[in-house]
C-alpha cells in the first residue's frame, strides 16, 4: 500500500508493522556495522530488506543512521584539516550513499512486487543521539537537515523518520525542513527509565512540542524494553494522536552491538501487546531485533 492508504490505516489506529534493525542484522549476518555496507555488500543490504518485507513489515526503512555529511566532517578539526588530511570526495560520499540507500530499498521492495511499500529515511540527530550534552544550536542547523532531506526526497523516499531524536527542539527543526519538501516527518524519542526523554524533558513537555509540530506518528524507540514502557505509560495518555513504539533487543557494545538471550521474539512480542495495550499502534524493532521479531509481530497482529 502506497503511504496515503498507511496513514489511513494509521489514522484509524489498526496495527501497522515496521520493519527491526538493520545495523545489527548486517553484523548478525557476519559483517561490521561501523560502515553500512551499502556499497561493499549492497546483496546483504538487499536481502535484509526483502526479508523485513517477507515477514510482514508494512514500512521499510533505510540503513543510514548517522550517515550524515557532518558524521564525516567531525573525523576532523576543521575542513582545511579535511582537505589536508582527508580521503578525496569525504563530503559527497554521505549523499552518494543516501541515494544508494534507497535505491537498494526500492530494489528491494520491486523485486518482491511491493513497489508500494513506503520507504521511511532513517535520520538520527546531527550529533551523537544519546548524548544530549552535545547536541547542536538548533538556530544554526534548518540548512542542514534540508540539505540531508532534500538528499533523500530525490532518491524518493517516502516518509523521513527522525529517530533516536533526544530532544524536542532538534526534532522541531527537523520536522520543519520535512515540511519544507512536502514529505511526512515520523518522530522517535529515546525515553529513559524514568520516563523522560534521555535529555531529561518530561512527556509532557514532548507533547506540547510535538502538537505543534504535527509528526504523522510520534513513537518512542532505542531503549530497552523496560524504559519504553516507562516513556509510553507517561507519554500515551497525553496523546491522542497515532503513537509508536520500537525497542532495543540485547545491549550496546561501542562500536558494535552485543546479542544477548533477553527479549526472544516470543517475549518481546509479549512486551508488543502490553504497548499495543497502552495504546501503541504502529510498532517495530531497534536495535538487536531480526525478520523474526517481524514475523511474529504479523502473526499475532495481522
Ligand atoms: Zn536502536
Amino acid at each position: 500500500m502506497g503511504y496515503t492508504e498507511l496513514k489511513n490505516r494509521i489514522d484509524d489506529r489498526q496495527v501497522t508493522l515496521l520493519d527491526g534493525g538493520i545495523g545489527t542484522e548486517i553484523l548478525r549476518r557476519g559483517y561490521t556495522w561501523a560502515s553500512h555496507q551499502l556499497k561493499t555488500e549492497p546483496e546483504l543490504n538487499l536481502e535484509i530488506h526483502q526479508d523485513y518485507i517477507n515477514a510482514g513489515a508494512d514500512v521499510i526503512t533505510t540503513n543510514t543512521f548517522q550517515l550524515s555529511k557532518r558524521s564525516f566532517r567531525n573525523h576532523f578539526a576543521n575542513d582545511k584539516h579535511l582537505a589536508a588530511m582527508g580521503a578525496s570526495g569525504l563530503l559527497d560520499r554521505a549523499g552518494e550513499l543516501i541515494h544508494e540507500s534507497v535505491a537498494l530499498a526500492d530494489k528491494a521492495r520491486s523485486s518482491l512486487g511491493r513497489s508500494n511499500t513506503p520507504i521511511a529515511a532513517s535520520i538520527t540527530t546531527l550529533e551523537w543521539c544519546f548524548r544530549p550534552d552535545r547536541n547542536p544550536d538548533v538556530e544554526k542547523i534548518y540548512d542542514e537537515y534540508l540539505e540531508e532531506l532534500t538528499d533523500y526526497a530525490d532518491a524518493g523516499a517516502d516518509i523521513f523518520l527522525f529517530e533516536t531524536f533526544n530532544s524536542t527542539s532538534e526534532a522541531e527543526v527537523a520536522i520543519k525542513a520535512a515540511k519544507e519538501l512536502k514529505k511526512p516527518a515520523w518522530v522517535a524519542f529515546v525515553p529513559y527509565q524514568d520516563g523522560r526523554l534521555l535529555g531529561g524533558q518530561t512527556m509532557a513537555e514532548v507533547v506540547d512540542a510535538m502538537a505543534r509540530n504535527e509528526p504523522d506518528v510520534l513513537f518512542l524507540n532505542c531503549a530497552p524494553p523496560e524504559h519504553i514502557t516507562a516513556g509510553l505509560e507517561q507519554l500515551a495518555p497525553l496523546w491522542d494522536k497515532p503513537l509508536g513504539v520500537y525497542a532495543h533487543v540485547g545491549k550496546f557494545n561501542p562500536p558494535e552491538w552485543q546479542f544477548t538471550d533477553d527479549y526472544n521474539a516470543e517475549e518481546y512480542l509479549q512486551e508488543c501487546k502490553h504497548w499495543h495495550d497502552l495504546g501503541a499502534t504502529v510498532i517495530g524493532g531497534c536495535c538487536g531485533t531480526t525478520p523474526e521479531y517481524i514475523k511474529k509481530l504479523t502473526e499475532y497482529f495481522s
